[in-house]
């Protein structure tokens, strides 16, 4: 399986599905049958809607494409659980399965991932709202005037009709368990493990973050994650003429002693026996986006869960819910997005301006934009393991349009929505083209905003309970 495909098997268990009034009445314990492969295949979308079509026709959250290319199948999750025993003494995780000993003795297998903070001076912003990092000054006078930033006008509106409750009470009533895979990869680092390794581990087998196991607390202490790849280059690079020592020497613990300063934030992580609610308000909250499933009694890591998981388990049950009417509002009516401050980058500015940016901003991608303020691509913090893949790290001085044109595999051109469009067609598009954002533009291909699985996330399931993690 490539690195660049999702790495989650698409079996869920059916979860069981109540409306407001069954609500009352209804159990976790009776959960439906495990929706098995063969199931999810059958599940397929009607012809002219499979993988790597827009599908934009209907307004509603309607089953997407099962993807049927789950990882290495290596543990049934209920067996997870039932071999719930106390932590050993001293040695490896508590996973059952190997891990990468420092040494590189990498496998470790089990559950998926298919799914910051530093302070350098921020860039000016442009004038329409948007920072242009290395466009010069006659070039501004190139881009033509930013459109008006799109209002929140009707989201708060309909919260207060009946249904609009209605995946909010669902992710409440279900948990952790019922989204994690049946089956796919878990790779865990030794806090010992150089840095350097560490990376070429992720990228060797194919997944976006590995737990991190401290051999001598006998714990997780953290995630590493392709931000701390950023995080790394972004601190130690100097010049494509200078090689990077510390990415050659350091072990992971090193980095984060030097990163953290002693500050070390406990892992996040979540039980499955908790809410797939609570796993949105941890991710979002904690502005993460990979969230550790832990078994409570031995401590075994069962799954990583993140927006994306959460929003296809959320698009495939949603469909047997009754739709709320604001799916069949506009985007531009909703105001469901960002608007304001969007972080951009020039297609001619160097990858090192995108990791700063990443750095400073700490958002998950950026449009790449031409001279005119044309989107004509999208720099993703995942784009960034490209460098560790192709061994370009020291190469930081590249621009972003060859970055993006250097990628093996990859999307073509820009995954994006319009304001007219609504907002159950542009759930339908994220979830079916399994990308964590879409790029919001006009006729033009001028930028208006970015909506971003946290966007649509902290809209269904948390606005409706009151809450604003994403703004808080
Ligand atoms: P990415 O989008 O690159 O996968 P994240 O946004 O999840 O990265 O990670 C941001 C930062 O938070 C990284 O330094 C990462 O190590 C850390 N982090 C990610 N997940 C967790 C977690 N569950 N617990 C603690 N720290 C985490
Ligand atoms: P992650 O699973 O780490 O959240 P992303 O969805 O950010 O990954 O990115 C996965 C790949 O999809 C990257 O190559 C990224 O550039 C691409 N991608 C993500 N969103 C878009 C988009 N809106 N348009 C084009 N490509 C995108
Ligand atoms: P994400 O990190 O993509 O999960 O999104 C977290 C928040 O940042 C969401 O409100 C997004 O709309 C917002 N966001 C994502 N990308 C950008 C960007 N390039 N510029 C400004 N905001 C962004």
């Amino acid at each position: 399986m490539s690195f660049l495909e999702q790495g989650d098997s698409i079996s869920w268990p059916s979860p069981t599905v109540t409306t407001g009034s069954e609500r009352t009445l209804g159990k976790r314990g009776a959960k439906a049958l495990r929706w098995t492969r063969q199931e999810a295949l059958e599940e397929r979308e009607p012809p002219g809607l499979g993988e790597g079509e827009t599908k934009a026709s209907s307004s509603s959250l309607s089953r997407p494409a099962a993807e049927s290319t789950g990882l290495e199948a290596t543990f049934l999750k209920t067996t997870a659980l039932a071999q719930a025993t106390s932590l050993p003494p001293a040695g490896p995780p508590p996973t059952g399965w190997d891990f990468l000993q420092p040494d590189c003795a990498i496998s470790g297998v089990g559950s998926s991932t298919d799914d910051l903070e530093l302070g350098i001076e921020f860039p000016a912003m442009a004038p329409w709202g948007y920072e242009l990092e290395g466009l010069v000054e006659e070039k501004l006078a190139l881009c033509p005037s930013p459109k008006a930033p799109l209002p929140k006008l009707g989201w708060d509106d309909e919260l207060q009709k009946p249904g609009a409750q209605v995946y909010m009470h669902f992710m409440q009533e279900h948990t952790c368990y019922d989204a994690m895979a049946t089956s796919s990869k878990l790779v865990i680092f030794d806090t010992t493990l150089e840095i350097k390794k560490a990376f070429f581990a992720l990228v060797a087998n194919g997944v976006r973050a590995a737990p991190l196991w401290d051999s001598k607390k006998q714990s997780f202490v953290g995630m590493l994650t392709i931000t701390d790849f950023i995080l790394v280059l972004h601190r130690y690079y100097r010049s494509p003429l200078v090689q990077i020592y510390e990415i050659e020497e350091h072990k992971i613990e090193t980095w984060r002693e030097i990163y953290l300063q002693g500050c070390f934030k406990p892992l996040v992580s979540i039980s499955p026996n908790d809410s797939l609610f609570d796993a949105v308000y941890t991710l979002i909250k904690n502005r993460i986006h990979r969230l550790p499933i832990l078994d409570p009694v031995s401590g075994t890591v069962l799954h990583i869960l993140t927006h994306k998981r959460l929003l296809k388990f959320l698009h495939i049950f949603g469909a047997l819910l009754p739709q709320p009417s604001f799916l069949s509002r506009t985007i531009q009516d909703l105001g469901i997005g960002t608007f304001r401050d969007l972080a951009v980058v020039l297609e001619t500015a160097p990858v090192l301006t995108a990791l700063d940016i990443f750095v400073d901003r700490r958002v998950s991608a950026l449009p790449v934009v031409n001279e005119s303020g044309q989107v004509v691509g999208l720099y993703s913090r995942f784009d960034v393991i490209h460098l560790a893949a192709q061994q370009t790290y020291n190469h930081l001085d590249m621009s972003v349009g060859e970055a993006l044109r250097q990628r093996t595999l990859c999307l073509e051109g820009v995954l994006s929505c319009q304001p007219h469009e609504s907002l159950g067609e542009v759930i339908d598009r994220i979830a079916q083209e399994q990308v964590h954002r879409l790029v919001l533009v006009d006729e033009t291909q001028h930028l208006l905003g970015v909506v971003s699985l946290s966007d649509i996330l902290q809209a269904l399931v948390l606005s409706p309970a009151g809450i604003d993690a994403l703004g808080a």
